[in-house]
């Protein structure tokens, strides 16, 4: 295993890319300004970053439609759009290890994780597109013999991605590569907390030879660059993931601009529902552990809601707040560790807030609530569970978005499914039952666009992935699903001489 000192010495020899890349080339800032992104491990900067404005997404925007208009992207077969696709993947591959690195640094997810998980995910995304770019075929309607309609799957042009800092490179890969496959261009937005993946992989794209100006990417602050791209008049689509109360403005400035398309995977408050006759109750409370304490419990998915029948309650309490010992944080560069520091100071204010609202509004804390590795200068928390949590307070109702647990108990399925329910959200859910009836039945009235049975985060890129109620609208990501939020089916009708008006 590569040692820690390793890491150490790779970082200090590191330079990211740190301007925009707009029409395929590195430029600063109109304004000039850069903003810092910081390592959360240790609170200090790596590097300086251009910082895009309106002026910036004006300019890639501009660089999208012309690469766009030019028709080298779009109009190149499939099969070539797809080889670009898998040469990036290989490319990825290739640069694995400083990827992997630069995801570390950026947003302090363990070095063990991020080339297994985030940057395996990329290549699997890129290479999964890639090889399907070439096998989709089009329709032709069912019509009667005086008319041929035919339905075509046309890229929508100018899509804006804007994605969130808790997977950087997954995600953005879910978000670039369907559109790149179908022959859009691209205006990407990372989050602030985290460009510098997102500006290795612009480099990298170019490289695979996906043509200047098909992939442009601009870092800078949501308020600014990211409403830019929202309210953008030439751009065709948005393609969002991040809060709920940020893809409610996508909505918004759609409204107020152009009408453009908006698909937006948004925020989640899981259910993880454990009956007393769960078939392996060790293996579900290893899983507890991993969907909540996992990726500090920065994940849309997180299992921050842990429902347990009553009759193996007292049990599942005790034994899940004794895990946590296995899921304090360390540092991120040290192969050993399992979770590492929230992202950012915001984010550490707003985990820490939640956990004295749990406090004070009645629930029990059973392991953890402080701060760790407070002389390190990051961002730690402790792994941090409350028992006896009602579903109405806050830690049950709100994203928190870090490693913080609510334990419910239930009595009875119509209650679990009561509890579960009640939430704005509907992202995912699971359960955990012998009872194949009751699994069935539970996976058909949890209102959630995923639903685990037996196991927690199961996924894939071969099936979709997306949210119910306010965890998500306007398409899914992965899979083939994914490929209609930047496409348009068209209908042309060929009139076959036969009839007449
Ligand atoms: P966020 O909503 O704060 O930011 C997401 C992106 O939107 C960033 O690029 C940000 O710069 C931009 N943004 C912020 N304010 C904006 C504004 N006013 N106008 C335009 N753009 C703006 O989310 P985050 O904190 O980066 O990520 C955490 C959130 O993402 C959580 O709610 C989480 O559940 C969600 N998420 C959802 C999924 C999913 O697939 N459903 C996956 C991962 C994360």
């Amino acid at each position: 295993m590569t040692t820690i000192e390793h890491w150490q010495a790779t970082a200090d020899s590191l330079r990211p890319r740190t301007d925009l890349l707009i029409g395929g080339e590195w430029v600063e800032s109109r304004s000039g300004k850069r903003f810092a992104t910081i390592n959360p491990a240790t609170g200090s900067a790596i590097a300086d970053i251009a910082e895009g404005d309106d002026d910036d997404i004006d300019r890639a925007v501009a660089a999208a439609r012309a690469a766009a208009d030019a028709g080298d992207w779009a109009a190149t077969s499939p099969r070539d759009r797809g080889q670009a696709l898998i040469r990036l993947a290989r490319l990825i591959e290739d640069n694995g290890e400083e990827l992997q690195l630069l995801e570390t640094l950026d947003v302090g997810k363990p070095i063990r994780y991020s080339r297994r998980v985030d940057v395996q995910q990329a290549i699997t995304t890129y290479e999964w597109y890639g090889e399907a770019a070439d096998k989709l075929y089009d329709d032709i309607a069912p019509t009667g013999p005086d008319a041929l309609g035919l339905i075509t799957r046309e890229p929508v042009g100018v899509v804006g991605a804007v994605t969130p800092w808790n997977f950087p490179l997954m995600i953005s890969a879910w978000k670039l590569a369907p559109a790149l496959m179908t022959g859009n261009t691209v205006v990407h937005k990372p989050a602030e907390q985290s460009p510098l993946t997102a500006l290795r992989i612009a480099e990298l794209a170019l490289e695979a030879g996906i043509p200047p100006g098909v992939l442009n990417v601009v870092p800078g602050f949501g308020e600014t660059a990211g409403r830019a791209l929202g309210m953008h008049e030439d751009v065709d689509a948005v393609t969002f993931t991040g809060s709920t109360e940020v893809g409610k403005l996508f909505l918004e400035y759609s409204g107020a601009s152009n009408m453009k398309r908006v698909s937006a995977e948004t925020g989640g408050k899981t259910p993880n529902i454990i009956f007393a006759d769960a078939p392996d109750l060790d293996f579900a409370i290893s899983a507890v552990g991993f969907s909540i304490f996992w990726n500090t419990g920065e994940m849309c998915i997180a299992g921050s809601r842990l429902m347990v029948e009553r009759s193996i309650y007292d049990e599942v309490v005790e034994r899940v707040a004794a895990s946590t010992s296995g899921w304090m944080p360390g540092d991120p560069l040290d192969p050993a560790t399992k979770a590492g520091p929230v992202v950012s100071t915001e984010q550490l204010e707003r985990v820490t807030r939640y956990i004295e609202l749990g406090s004070e509004q009645g629930a029990t804390l059973v392991a953890g609530g402080n701060r760790a590795l407070t002389d390190t200068g990051g961002y730690f928390v402790e792994p941090t569970v409350f028992a006896d949590v009602d579903n109405q307070m806050a830690i049950a109702q709100d994203e928190i978005f870090g490693p913080v647990l609510a334990i419910i108990p239930f009595d009875s399925d119509e209650e679990a499914l009561a509890i579960a329910n009640d939430t704005r959200f509907g992202l995912s859910a699971a359960v955990w039952t012998q009872n194949l009836g009751r699994a069935h039945t539970m996976a058909a009235r949890l209102r959630a666009g995923t639903v685990w049975i037996n196991n927690f985060d199961t996924s894939g890129i071969v099936a979709p992935f997306g949210g119910y109620k306010e965890s998500g609208l306007g398409g899914k990501d992965n899979s083939l699903y994914a490929l209609d939020k930047s496409t348009n089916p068209k209908t042309t009708w060929i009139n076959l001489g036969r009839g007449g008006f």
